[in-house]
């Protein structure tokens, strides 16, 4: 049986898959407990395993 509810479950490919930045539609991968945009950047935060995909409260990742 199951021993503990596990965060891996919340980036699990298929459950990535059907996900999708609202600002931009860009594909999200994990990073660390957060969700990147492939597409526009932003990083989206997890609050108790529930990834909040609100694009206002979002942090832009700058690159260089
Ligand atoms: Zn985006």
């Amino acid at each position: 049986m199951p021993a503990q509810p596990s965060q891996i479950d919340l980036f699990d490919p298929a459950v990535l898959s059907q996900l999708a930045c609202p600002a931009c539609l860009g594909g999200l991968r994990p990073e660390g407990a957060r969700l990147v945009c492939a597409g526009c950047g932003r990083v989206y935060p997890v609050v108790d395993g529930i990834p909040v995909l609100i694009a206002e409260r979002a942090e832009i990742l700058r690159n260089g």
